[in-house]
């Protein structure tokens, strides 16, 4: 079963490349994702295709018309299309984008994104959707970004989309912990070398030395992330070591 994304935008051409090039593009081609671009403008219901409005109560910049959203979103349910499981607004307001969420998100069939720009939506937009998701603590001019982070950290979940199925599990975050420091050649680069135990081939120390070096990196640069990792006696051992 193909994963199916809708990303309601203004700017659908922005998102175009990002879809159909590389792993997604091949992805899609192989039936294993789909892509609706849908540029919300279509929905504006008036000639000039205008979808936005000044704010109730004045101040600056031009806020997203409900109206128009909600008109795109009862598309969306229109056959052929199956309705979304989940209706996503981007914005800097929303719950905090982890591995965790991405995890989740690639369990379903069928995810529209809500791309806003200028001040945002209007707030009764809330009601239309499932779920608000920011990506960071930082405001971006639109959420056409927002939507390509998204889409690239949960379609690499789905089965086929990248080589090894499987790689994901040990990456950063999925695995608990930070990834250890991966080498490739030469294994001599301006007096630095690759680590003697990579270029040994025994496995269970390799395994051994890329443990401690994810519990290291952790460590390091985020704590934050050891309590819930899952540590073994041995891990917290060779922390403290
Ligand atoms: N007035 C809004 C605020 O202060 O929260 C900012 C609006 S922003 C300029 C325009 C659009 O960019 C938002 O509607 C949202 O879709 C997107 N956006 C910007 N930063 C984002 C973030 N950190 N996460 C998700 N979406 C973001």
């Amino acid at each position: 079963m193909s994963l199916h994304f809708s990303l309601l935008t203004l700017f659908p051409e922005l998102l175009r490349p990002f879809t159909s090039e590389a792993l997604l593009g091949k992805a899609a081609v192989k039936g294993l994702l789909a892509f609706d671009l849908i540029d919300l403008r279509e929905y504006a219901g008036n000639r000039w295709r205008k979808v936005d409005d000044a704010p109730y109560g004045g101040g600056a910049g031009m806020v997203i018309r409900v109206d128009v959203v909600e008109a795109a979103l009862q598309a969306l349910h229109q056959p052929p299309s199956t309705p979304p499981d989940e209706v996503i607004l981007l914005t800097p307001a929303g719950q905090p984008f982890t591995q965790k969420v991405a995890e989740e998100l690639s369990e379903k069939n069928h995810l529209a994104l809500l791309c806003g720009r200028y001040e945002g939506f209007d707030a009764r937009v809330e009601t239309l959707v499932t779920r608000e998701i920011s990506i960071g603590d930082f405001v971006m001019m639109g959420g056409e970004a927002a939507a390509a982070c998204i889409v690239e950290a949960v379609a690499r979940l789905r089965p086929g989309v990248i080589g090894d199925e499987e790689s994901w599990r040990a990456d950063s975050y999925s695995s608990g912990l930070l990834d250890y420091p991966e080498y490739t050649r030469p294994a001599q680069w301006q007096g630095l070398s690759v680590p003697d135990v990579l270029q040994g081939g025994h496995h269970a120390a390799i395994e051994r030395w890329r443990r401690s070096k994810a519990l290291e990196r952790t460590w390091a640069r985020r704590p934050d992330l050891l309590p819930t990792a899952g540590l073994t006696p041995h891990d917290s051992a060779s922390l403290l070591a």
